[in-house]
């Protein structure tokens, strides 16, 4: 297994855009659990990439997983998609989870054409919070300025309920 020091570490990534940067550099190991919720890029950025069947090389063979999903998808699919996410990461059994947060999942995205609500946001940050890890929460796009602070707000408030 990983050579990380520690404890092993799970990535999510729930960006609207595909994780092609945090896929790139784990791809060939299996130290991090790359997981990425995004876009199909048949029609959306990076288009090249984070494709479902794109599961990791060499030794990471098994380590990186894409779930791509289709225009519209709404909290019901997609809560659906990520609690198979969740089920690799359990099964993964890592000490810390990084997780990259993208706002632009949400219905009035600009950038975005998902069909994510703010109460979404909730249900998606209770189940992540609900894996019980120590989780390192980076902030990436979201680009409705209005609704982003609630939508951020209603996601990150789960983490604080959380019992370690
Ligand atoms: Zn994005």
């Amino acid at each position: 297994m990983g050579g990380i020091e520690g404890g092993r570490v799970a990535l999510l990534d729930i960006d609207y855009h595909c994780g092609n940067g945090s896929q790139d550099i784990f791809y060939d190991s299996a130290d991090v659990l790359t997981i990425s919720l995004h876009a199909d890029p048949n029609h959306q950025y990076p288009y090249f990439t984070g494709y479902a069947d794109e599961t990791g090389s060499g030794s990471g063979l098994g380590y990186h997983r894409n779930f791509p999903l289709p225009p519209g998808t709404d909290d019901a699919a997609y809560l659906q998609t990520l609690d198979e996410a969740l089920t690799l990461i359990r099964n993964y059994n890592p000490q810390y989870l990084v997780l990259s947060f993208g706002a632009d999942i949400f219905a009035g995205d600009p950038l975005g054409d998902f069909a994510i609500t703010t109460e979404g946001f909730a249900a998606i940050g209770q189940r992540v919070a609900g894996l019980g890890l120590p989780t390192l929460i980076v902030m990436e796009g979201g680009y409705n300025t209005e609704a982003l602070g609630q939508n951020t707000c209603a996601f990150v408030g789960k983490f604080e309920k959380v019992k370690r």
